[in-house]
């Protein structure tokens, strides 16, 4: 579409704000406005910092002479026009701000042509004050220098750093996009040195390397595709979240978090869910303190995420945020599962090497190496599950269930691939494969070792109290705003227990404020506890609940626990296959998933020998 100026209705929608705070910032709206533009390959020049000056040239579809000066028009932009465009934004730019802002702190020149136009155009807009459109002989693409970048604004150039710490600032900022995009020929030229440069194959593995490290790149591993999955798989039904990417394998470890990267949809965001998530999957498997090697891509339908929360578009918000967090969970830690730990030189039988194996084809792309796994105990779960199975009945014996039929050629070759052994995290659970329900209480599952019949309420309340507590522990409780406060009188005795605990309530995720002298007013409640139900009766539930104690110590834990124990499904709910899935799911990442809060069992296992023996099979 043309650059048009957002009716005010539209532009009055969009999370405004200053775009341009350092010259990175500058350099990323440059080179998202290429990437929009279609790009494949981008040149991005700086000198002194970027704050001398800033050159980016893409190769882009270009602007037509006729729009150059709307381009830098506040509002102006060709990528969206209506409101409900806002609701599913499909380019990495979407405010028409950039340019304008630029625009606004430094000088900037323009100079496009667009693929079927005779010649070029040039623009120069200095001191806020735009030129006119000139005639410009260029090749096809658009150059945008900005230069003197807050020249006139000291008060905005003190909060630069040193030229060598902007610099590197704009290196992080493209070594970013060059992993969201792989196809797209990068080069960072920083004061006449090549600080960066990628080969554009569209291969992840080959950008990573790249961009950090070809022996690490060589390590890493390709997050396997998902199972067909009617909660998280397959686009078009359900919900259509498919995790790409390269994890580290446990042995590849770095002392902070700064060598984790996630895109949504190919933006770089910054997510505390998305961190959450990949750490959890690793749980077990690093040491404390050390923190993975991860480039994570999840796709989401554009319209089940809000990029339009910050003015930096670096924060997203999902609209099913459990989901999404599920699905990096499970996508890393089944990949993890399968692969770790790297599988030493041995003499047995190699099997393929899935760390050679590169991702599908379009790198990050869109979650195209969707394969339909075959079914069967097999190919259904990670051989160092069937292994581990066997321990420690027969730690020699293959725990294959018995097949009465000749053993398989298959399933011999699988076995001899085992890698030496496994590393499965202390306390984790199986992959399960859930079948159905009992009693509208218990869900039925096969493991790779037997069937597990898990008891719903039991195995929700021990996913939600460590959910709470993390949370708590983190200082980042997931309160849900209610729409309308709740005032609450409430009696002597839950008084008494409210009074000097509004911290750890809080800390809970229960927004509550004083309201006079007897008086409360609540104001949000933990996520956990959902949006049905009377809020009231909810925190008067979880209050006593926590009277009670349950049986813990600390009010910590007693407070974690009530709000657990009233949110988690009841025994006797009908639950969808789906339901059941994520439940299994959330239980597996569980630390302690074996047991309740309180310590009675979540679930029982019938081993594998356990029914044949039942059966008179042995
Ligand atoms: P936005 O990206 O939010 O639309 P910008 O101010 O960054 O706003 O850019 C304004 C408009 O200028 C864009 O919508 C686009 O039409 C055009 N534009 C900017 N940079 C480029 C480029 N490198 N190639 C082609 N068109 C561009
Ligand atoms: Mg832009």
């Amino acid at each position: 579409m043309p650059i048009r100026v957002l009716a005010p209705e539209v532009s009055s929608k969009i999370a405004a704000g200053e775009v341009v705070e350092r010259p990175a910032s500058v350099v990323k709206e440059l080179v998202e406005n290429a990437v929009d533009a279609g790009a494949t390959e981008v040149a991005v020049e700086i000198t002194g910092g970027g704050i001398e000056s800033i050159r980016v040239t893409d190769n882009g579809k270009g602007i037509p002479a006729d729009e150059m000066e709307l381009a830098l028009h506040r509002f102006a932009t060709s990528k969206v026009s209506r409101i409900e465009d806002l609701d599913a934004i499909a380019t990495l730019g979407f405010r028409g701000e950039a340019l304008a802002s630029i625009a606004a702190v430094a000088e900037v020149s323009l100079a496009s042509r667009p693929p079927d136009a005779q010649s070029g155009s040039r623009l120069e807009a200095r001191e806020g004050v735009v030129g006119r459109v000139h005639p410009h002989g260029v090749a096809v693409g658009t150059t945008v220098t900005v230069r003197h970048l807050f020249r006139d604004f000291p008060a905005r150039r003190k909060f630069l750093r040193s030229p060598a710490a902007e610099a590197g600032r704009i290196q992080g900022m493209v070594s970013r996009l060059a992993l969201a995009y792989p196809e797209v020929r990068w080069q960072l030229v920083a004061d006449g040195k090549e600080a960066l440069a990628t080969g554009g194959s569209g291969d992840l593995r080959e950008a990573f390397g790249e961009v950090y490290d070809a022996e690490i790149a060589r390590q890493m591993l390709a997050l396997e595709p998902q199972p067909s999955s009617p909660t998280l798989g397959v686009e078009g039904r359900g919900l259509g979240v498919v995790v790409t990417g390269l994890i580290g394998p446990p042995s590849v470890t770095r002392a902070n978090r700064s060598y984790i990267t996630f895109f949504v949809n190919r933006r770089w965001v910054q997510s505390r869910t998305l961190g959450f998530a990949l750490e959890q999957a690793y749980h077990g498997f690093l040491q404390e303190h050390r923190y993975p090697v991860a480039v994570v891509n999840v796709a989401v339908p554009p319209d089940q995420v809000d990029v339009n929360v910050h003015p930096a578009k670096s924060e997203v918000r999902f609209r099913y945020e459990d989901r999404v967090f599920a699905a990096v969970q499970q996508a890393v830690r089944r990949t993890l599962t399968q692969h770790a730990p790297v599988p030493e030189a041995t003499d047995r039988i190699q099997a393929p090497n899935p760390i050679l194996q590169t991702p599908g084809s379009g790198g990050l792309g869109m979650g195209s190496g969707e394969t339909p796994r075959p079914m069967g105990v097999a190919a259904f779960w990670p051989t160092e599950m069937l292994d581990k199975a066997s321990q420690p009945s027969a730690p020699s014996q293959p725990a294959m269930p018995a097949h009465h039929d000749a053993p398989s050629v298959e399933h011999a070759a699988l076995r001899a691939a085992q890698p030496t052994p496994p590393h499965t995290p202390k306390g984790a659970l199986p992959v399960l494969r859930v079948l159905g329900q009992v009693q509208n209480t218990y869900v039925v599952a096969e493991g790779p070792d037997g069937m597990y019949l898990v008891d719903q309420h039991a195995a929700h309340e021990r996913v939600l109290f460590e959910r709470v507590r993390a949370l708590a522990r983190d200082r980042a409780p997931e309160a849900q705003a209610l729409l309308e406060p709740v005032v609450l009188e409430l009696d002597a005795r839950l008084q008494e227990l409210v009074d000097g605990r509004l911290e750890l309530l809080a800390s809970m995720g229960f927004a509550l404020e004083q309201f006079g002298a007897t008086a409360y007013l609540l104001r949000g409640v933990p996520g956990v506890m959902g949006g049905g139900g009377d809020p009231r009766q909810g925190f008067v539930d979880v209050l006593d609940l926590m009277a009670d104690g349950g049986g813990f110590e600390s009010w910590e834990e007693r407070a974690a626990y009530s709000v657990a124990c009233h949110s988690a499904i009841r025994a006797g709910k009908v639950l969808t296959m789906q339901e059941m899935a994520e439940l299994a799911r959330l239980l597996e990442a569980c630390e302690q998933p074996h047991t309740c809060p309180h310590g009675r069992p979540t679930m029982v296992h019938m081993s594998a020998s356990h029914l044949e023996r039942e059966f008179g099979r042995r």
